[in-house]
């Protein structure tokens, strides 16, 4: 843990780290080294975690990232991470994020950028490390903590992973409790880690899950062991490889990182299916209106009276609109718009229920192509980490990077990435495996092998 603390302050140009709590980790470390000494030893003791900020963490600042959420720090601990520091496990600090978990490349953040500890070949300029869970990638590839909390509602724990190097899996919808997260997309929203390993990841989420009374969506079902799952046998495996995901304009890179999966699957016995999922197009346009739309309704809470930020007004709706326009940003803004206009009367079946509808036909689609494969694999993100600072004018071209993400979180899979390759530059680049609603076993074993 000393090591660790001092390995987060000389990272501080990363900005990974937006809360750091040193005294707090020698503290939950020298507990552990008791519980050691008499033997009793929880399934992560003494390992330093880092917390992305979404995670409520009781007596710290827990801010999502917002300056809406100025100065909060909640009288509760989240399940994922109580669960975490049961098993022994030691909070090193609270990790950098987009701004409500909203983006992809960790710029929206109100406590500024994070930069990818990773740089191209001969290159000086600094590169994003994803989004909405950049700090936590940044940090478990920087070293300066053993893993991370991250969470996916459209992406952001295997996108951010993919940018990195690092493995980042989203558990079926439903595994984690999502009780004391602060909610972006309710029905897409859930917890996983980011770790330097599969096998750490494994360790991790099987700290991580349980079902919870506080979350009447966690599902109650054993939590296996995924570790046990690491037996490198894939013989007999039936993997599908769906056509649609062959989008136009792929770069060159990302086709030979995906052939590369598919030889290496083949040369360890698994037998490759070509598979179709028709929807897949539709899944992008529907995302950006089911998740804008339950995020407008959870902001909705933010109104200078419950939590956080006040900016004062002459009378409550001043107050209320004045703390609004300054406490979000222009992302979350966007995304308010966006929301609660498809949820207006006269749109919302035009907008909010087709996009239901197509989550549905969504859903179907892996039903029908899972009768005849164990996983699907598909690039993790159509291109290596960007350059941090780009011009972008289009918000639409941001949202293009979870075109090989969001389905999963539609249909509510489970979905691992997981380090395959480099970019012509050197960059890291990530394979995904796609696997049958709680079958997370399934994608632990096949990355294994990808690794
Ligand atoms: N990039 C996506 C978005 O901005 C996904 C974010 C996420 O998974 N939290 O909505």
């Amino acid at each position: 843990t000393e090591a660790y603390i001092s390995a987060v302050d000389a990272a501080g140009d990363l900005n990974a780290y937006i809360t750091k709590t040193p005294e707090k980790a020698l503290e939950m470390a020298k507990a552990s080294d008791e519980r050691l000494a008499k033997g009793g030893a929880g399934n992560l003791e003494g390992i330093p975690l880092g917390v992305k900020d979404l995670y409520c963490t009781k007596g710290i600042g827990s801010h999502a990232c917002s300056h809406i959420l100025d100065g909060f720090a909640p009288e509760y601990e989240s399940t994922v991470t109580q669960n975490l520091w049961d098993d022994g496990a030691v909070m090193l600090g609270k990790l950098n994020m987009d701004e409500f978990a909203m983006g992809s490349a960790n710029e929206t953040s109100y406590y500024g950028a994070v930069k990818n500890p990773w740089r191209a070949n001969g290159e000086e300029i600094d590169r994003v490390p994803g989004g909405s869970s950049g700090g936590s990638a940044a940090a478990v590839a920087a070293r300066i903590c053993a893993g991370a909390t991250a969470s996916d509602t459209g992406g952001s724990i295997r996108q951010p992973a993919a940018f990195t190097g690092t493995v980042g899996i989203k558990p079926t919808y439903g595994r984690c409790s999502r009780w004391g997260m602060i909610a972006f997309a309710s029905s897409l929203d859930q917890a996983g880690p980011i770790t330097r390993t599969v096998r750490d990841a494994a360790i991790m989420l099987k700290s991580m899950a349980s079902v919870d009374k506080k979350d009447t969506t966690s599902v109650d079902l054993p939590v296996p062991d995924y570790e046990a799952a690491l037996t490198g046998d894939i013989k007999g495996m039936r993997v599908g490889i769906p056509k649609e995901y062959r989008v136009d304009n792929m770069p060159e890179e990302i086709e030979k990182l995906w052939q590369q999966g598919i030889d290496w699957l083949k040369a360890a016995g698994a037998e490759i299916v070509e598979i179709s999922l028709p929807m897949t197009k539709y899944a992008l346009p529907a995302y950006y209106i089911v998740a804008p739309a339950e995020a407008s309704s959870n902001l909705a809470r933010y109104d200078g009276v419950k939590y956080g930020l006040r900016v004062p007004g002459e009378d409550i709706v001043d107050m209320y609109e004045k703390t609004r326009a300054e406490g979000f940003g222009d992302e979350v803004k966007r995304r308010i718009l966006i929301g609660t206009y498809v949820l207006s009367a006269g749109y919302y079946d035009a907008y909010y229920l087709r996009a239901q509808k197509i989550r549905t036909l969504i859903k179907q689609d892996f039903e029908k192509a899972f009768e005849g494969v164990d996983t699907i694999l598909t690039p993790a993100t159509p291109s290596a980490a960007f350059e941090l600072n780009r011009k972008v004018t289009d918000p639409v071209e941001n949202y293009l990077n979870d075109i090989f993400t969001v389905t999963v979180n539609m249909a509510g899979l489970p979905g691992i990435s997981v380090p395959a390759g480099q970019s012509s530059n050197g960059l890291p680049l990530g394979l995904q495996l796609i696997g049958k609603a709680f079958d997370e076993e399934t994608l632990f074993r096949t990355a294994g092998v990808l690794e």
